[in-house]
């Protein structure tokens, strides 16, 4: 009985109850409700702001403590400088398309798969209709976060031509995968128009999605707020590789506020302007991308979506072992499969359903312009599949950019076991000829011949020693004789390797966990569909033990107040809720914040100093003396024990042991 299962699918999930749950419960709310608020901008109340500490903090453990991690914490409004070289000011930037008539404005490929998927929708409704029959299950929707059309004529059941049908499904499978260009000539080819008119859109134009700023009163300096936290990692890589005794491979880890000015911000907390991020950058050896703790993660089954998977059109998962996916080659390197293994990991044990989880490649023209490959976990929810972590091998790019352009050494100097010795063509210039014989054009004479590589030295060398060699130069070439320069066969012998570190990383989008977590850990009673429970773990939940008098007698206080106080002593947070609402209502209270365990104190913990303890999705309740359960709330708290085994602990309330008063 007490360990009984419960049935959570009877009634089917509705986004609009959870919604209106995390308003009443205060997860979270509009920004500036008052004022009529801005899209994209969201307050977190006290559940949400626990809720998010301990999903903060576990990430925490997962990752920064249980790895050795160096962790930072830089500056959110980052220096221009910086984000023109890695690439945000050129780059950053999504494609907008504007209702030619009504001006509004609309990303434009979240336009176009919009319409695709409503045609879609309507195709199937119109054979069903044709046939007969229900439409069963949702319209095929491979990636889709915003649904809604407002135009409910543009979802019309009209059936489509087969190869139509199967062109759609094709493109909405490769949509991330098109640049502007190639999204304006879709919108021409199947004539998609704003969904909200039917007006036609202009052709698509880049937009910048940083948020600009001035720093300091003249507002010389320029700067933007940062749109991930990685490039506060970079900046301070020297440092970060002194800590770390010159040696890679390590990682540093940040947890922080990014923003970005998306175009057209819908779709909850899933797109916003302003979210919490935790990103890791582990720095490794280009040579060498083994990570020693592989193994631990090799057994680990998850389920991939590979490019040509996409690229073929369709998005049916194969389900790996990540030792598989990395010997056959289709994740590139162990520390990328082992990064991939972490999150899986990460995310169930916070409580995301695995069964609505699937880690994605990136096509190749959609991955970011640093990355050589990137897997997205995506968790799929009531919007669709949706991106929540990014993990991508950034390769050397942003080391090597900032190193140029700052003139900083980033690199890592290894001291060889064995000295590697080697024969070299080394060319000598001779500066006091060269200087005034070639004047203004000297240094750029100079660049070329240092810049060749060895077999055109070899060349040159055999050239000049039959009298002279031409090199070019800024569009011009050169004659260069023996007086000039003079290229020696040479035997090195290096001792030290220098090289740029590549950087893997996986960038969390925390608001976007948080809202397919809540997703996952909704449903309502099977009695009644107005009653939701939040089934969040312990591990997460905002509050872990509600402790409820059941009633208001002054002997009961004291032992309420007691209970909590060795409650929060162990670092577990306890509410005692002794408001005049029934014991039954108190409890539905605490099930919508997702509370998972529930002390009642009675009569019998004042004449026997016994409790009852319920759990929140079977209901069932248990009892012991006060010190048993408090025994029993900390191991369950602390995920060492799970129901049954507190069951085990605990004796059968049969609902009559607090009569004693
Ligand atoms: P990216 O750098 O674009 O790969 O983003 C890294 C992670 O940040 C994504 O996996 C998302 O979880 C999150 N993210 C990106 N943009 C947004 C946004 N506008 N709102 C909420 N989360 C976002």
């Amino acid at each position: 009985m007490s360990t009984q299962t419960v049935k959570k699918d009877t009634h089917p999930f509705e986004r609009a109850q959870l919604e209106a749950l995390m308003t009443k419960r205060f997860f979270y709310t509009q920004a500036f409700e008052i004022y009529g608020g801005v899209a994209g901008f969201y307050d977190y109340g006290p559940s949400g702001a626990a809720l998010q500490a301990n999903i903060l903090s576990h990430w925490r453990n997962h990752f920064i403590v249980e790895e050795d991690m160096l962790e930072v914490d830089t500056t959110v409004l980052t220096l221009a400088d910086v984000l023109k070289t890695s690439g945000h000011v050129d780059k950053f930037a999504d494609w907008m398309v504007k209702d030619t008539k009504s001006g509004e404005i609309y990303r434009a490929d979240h336009m176009v798969e919009n319409v695709i998927e409503a045609r879609l929708k309507g195709d199937q409704e119109a054979r069903a209709a044709a046939e007969g029959r229900a439409v069963d299950g949702p319209a095929p929707a491979p990636k889709t976060e915003e649904k809604k059309t407002k135009k409910k004529a543009k979802a019309a059941a009209v059936k489509l031509d087969d190869a139509l049908v199967e062109e759609y499904k094709q493109t909405l499978a490769r949509l991330d995968d098109f640049n502007g260009e190639q999204l304006g000539e879709l919108i021409k080819k199947y004539d998609i128009r704003a969904p909200a008119t039917d007006n036609e859109v202009t052709p698509p134009v880049e937009f910048n999605l940083m948020f600009e700023s001035n720093i300091g009163p003249t507002g010389q300096v320029k700067g933007y707020l940062r749109p991930e936290t990685a490039q506060g990692h970079f900046v301070n890589f020297e440092r970060l590789l002194e800590f770390n005794n010159g040696r890679v491979p390590f990682a540093s880890a940040q947890i922080g506020k990014s923003f970005r000015n998306e175009i057209s911000p819908r779709a909850g907390l899933l797109r916003v302007r302003e979210f919490v991020m935790a990103e890791i950058e582990h720095f490794v050896d280009p040579q060498n991308k083994s990570h020693p703790r592989f193994k631990e993660v090799a057994h680990v089954v998850v389920p991939l979506l590979p490019r040509e998977t996409q690229e073929s059109g369709s998005t049916e998962v194969v389900t790996k072992s990540l030792g598989d996916a990395v010997s056959t080659g289709m994740i590139d390197n162990e520390t990328l499969g082992y990064f991939i293994g972490r999150i899986y990991l990460f995310l169930e044990s916070i409580g995301i359903n695995t069964q609505r989880l699937r880690f994605r490649q990136h096509m190749s023209n959609e991955m970011a312009h640093y990355a050589s490959d990137c897997w997205d976990a995506e968790i799929h929810t009531s919007y669709g599949w949706v991106e929540c972590v990014g993990c991508a091998d950034r390769s050397a790019y942003d080391l090597t950019v900032h190193a140029k352009k700052t003139k900083r050494d980033m690199t890592v100097q290894e001291a060889l076991k064995e000295p590697k010795v080697y024969e070299k063509y080394v060319p000598t210039i001779n500066k006091k000829v060269l200087g005034p014989q070639f004047k203004k054009d000297a240094r750029v004479v100079e660049e070329a011949i240092l810049a060749c590589d060895q077999e055109r030295l070899r060349a040159m060398q055999g050239e000049l020693e039959a009298g002279r060699t031409t090199v070019s130069a800024g569009g011009n070439e050169f004659e260069i004789l023996p007086e000039h320069c003079t290229i020696e066969l040479k035997t090195i012998k290096e001792s030290i390797r220098s090289y740029v570190p590549n950087v893997i990383e996986p960038s969390f989008g925390i608001g976007r966990i948080f809202y397919a977590l809540l997703e996952h850990s909704y449903w309502a009673r099977e009695e009644d569909k107005d009653r939701g429970v939040l089934s969040l773990p312990p591990l997460v939940a905002p509050f872990k033990v509600l402790i409820v008098p059941i009633s208001s007698n002054e002997k009961l206080s004291p032992i309420a107040r007691e209970v909590s106080r060795r409650l929060r002593s162990a670092g577990i947070t306890a509410r005692i809720d002794d408001s005049s609402a029934t014991i039954g209502r108190r409890y539905a209270r605490n099930d919508e914040l997702g509370t998972p365990f529930a002390c009642t104190i009675d009569f019998a913990s004042v004449s026997k100093g016994t409790m009852t303890l319920r759990e929140r999705d079977t209901t069932a309740q248990r009892i012991g003396s006060i010190d048993e359960v408090i025994d029993v709330l900390k191991e369950l708290c602390a995920g060492r024990l799970d129901w049954a085994g507190a069951c085990e602990r605990l004796g059968e309330y049969n609902g009559t042991q607090d009569v004693d008063q």
